[in-house]
């Protein structure tokens, strides 16, 4: 048994770099979150040696007593969670969880409904080049112009006259509550499908505080790391009348073997996310992303272009948006890699800047709430980001017009040491610190 370390120098370096990073660093990627040690050990563990095609009680392999029981918590734990009657957690990820769902319940060229990607909507939901747009006739939904936020006469009316055999409600950028009541009453009107991607609030959800899908939606997927903090993967809850033709789309119809060990990680972070605990983090992660609006949209940050798409948030991220300000989304992203913070870049809906530069960064607070933040730590970084954007915005552009020097030496210095004193304040992952440099 030779340790990674010996085995693989290389890679066993390249982790602990990342691990470094992760502790040094603040991460306001709206989508990441940092994962227990518990769900780690579980997703690290002997599991991995295992096939297991099939469902608990109907394997296509011997020697599946054991993750029999693993799968059937996991299963039994998220149907609790969600409230849900039927669920299968075998899928490898958010998007093959979406590709299952809808290959059982559509045809290819069916056609159907989502978010349009450069208003907020996922790749899933219909991009051109994702097996969504190609696999099916795509018609999109945009928000308003007027307040940003989804345009429920334009579903409706796009509906009527399109008939969708599905419709998706879910987002990967945007900072409102989707109305599920009415997504449910235009499907009824036109006799479709209506399918729920929470993956961004599903942890909100748990908590107890963004309205659940699950009522309303025939099928509801999720990512299981974001807001929910767990390892990477997906899950897809239905009525339990679809149950049949969801297991054998994830199994055989899109998977082979299940990720075991994922599945036992996922079931650990189910019952973790059923804890007060959690509860309390949530509320963190909410406030803490509030806090960071009401920074945004004070007169300072105006005054240099900048503001909050949707003018607040309901959720775990803030939009900012650049599209009247000097700073471009890829110059306010490079800004904050230097002082130690990560965000993505985003599209802002009518973004006038090219994807690839866009003017907007997506800013989230789970996995500064997973580490401890609270509101005194939101406060201090919200003004951090605040201080670097509006310093970039007014240094104004370089010869390149792209990123670039956008800070002076000076600024970076002193807001790189104030970001070093929130990670520090809230060590994260000690024990694996400990465990490198043996
Ligand atoms: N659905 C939504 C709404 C997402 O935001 C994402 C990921 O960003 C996915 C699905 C895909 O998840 P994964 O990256 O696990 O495939």
């Amino acid at each position: 048994i030779r340790p990674l370390i010996e085995a693989d120098p290389e890679v066993e370096q390249a982790i602990a770099q990342e691990l470094i990073r992760q502790q040094s660093t603040l991460e306001m990627i709206a989508s990441e979150n940092f994962a227990p040690a518990a769900v780690m050990q579980a997703q690290g563990s002997v599991l991995t040696n295992k096939y297991a095609e099939g469902y608990p009680g109907k394997r296509y392999y011997g020697g599946c007593e054991h993750v029999d029981v693993i799968e059937q918590l996991a299963i039994d734990r998220v149907k609790a969670l969600f409230g849900a009657e039927s669920a299968n957690v075998q899928p490898h990820s958010g998007a093959q969880a979406n590709a299952a769902a809808m290959f059982a319940l559509l045809e290819p060229g069916d056609t159907i409904m989502g978010l349009d990607l450069a208003h907020g909507g996922h790749l899933t939901h219909g991009m051109r080049i994702n097996f969504s747009g190609k696999l099916y006739n795509v018609i999109p939904y945009h928000v308003s112009e007027s307040d940003l936020r989804v345009d429920m006469a334009e579903v409706e009316a796009l509906a009527l006259e399109h008939r969708p055999k599905l419709i998706v409600a879910g987002w990967s950028a945007y900072s409102r509550h989707l109305d599920f009541a009415e997504f449910r009453r235009i499907a009824d009107l036109v006799d479709a499908y209506l399918m729920v991607d929470m993956a961004h609030f599903a942890g909100l959800v748990a908590a107890g505080l963004h309205p659940n899908p699950v009522p309303y939606a025939d099928v509801v997927t999720t990512t299981t790391h974001k807001t929910l903090g767990g390892p990477r993967g997906g899950v897809i809850l239905s009525k339990e009348k679809y149950a049949r033709k969801i297991n054998s789309a994830v199994f055989p119809g899109q998977q082979g073997g299940p990720l075991e060990h994922v599945i036992a990680a996922k079931a650990v972070a189910f019952k973790m996310a059923a804890e007060p605990e959690f509860q309390e983090r949530q509320v963190r992660v909410l406030e803490g992303a509030k806090l960071l609006a009401e920074r945004f949209l004070k007169d300072d940050v105006a005054a240099a272009g900048i503001s909050v798409v949707n003018g607040g948030t309901d959720v775990h991220l803030v939009l900012v948006d650049l599209r009247h300000s000097e700073l471009d989304g890829q110059q306010a992203e490079d800004t904050l890699h230097r002082i130690g913070i990560t965000v993505n870049r985003n599209a802002v809906p009518f973004d006038p800047r090219p994807p690839m530069v866009s003017s907007g960064l997506r800013i989230g607070t789970p996995a500064l709430a997973a580490r401890g933040f609270g509101a005194e730590e939101f406060i201090e970084v919200a003004d951090i980001i605040a201080t670097a954007l509006i310093a970039a915005a007014s240094s104004g552009t370089n010869d390149a017009g792209t990123s670039g020097d956008t800070l002076g030496e000076h600024t970076v210095v002193e807001l790189r040491a104030r970001v070093t004193a929130l990670a520090e304040k809230f060590p994260l992952y000690p024990h694996l610190s400990q465990d490198s440099s043996k």
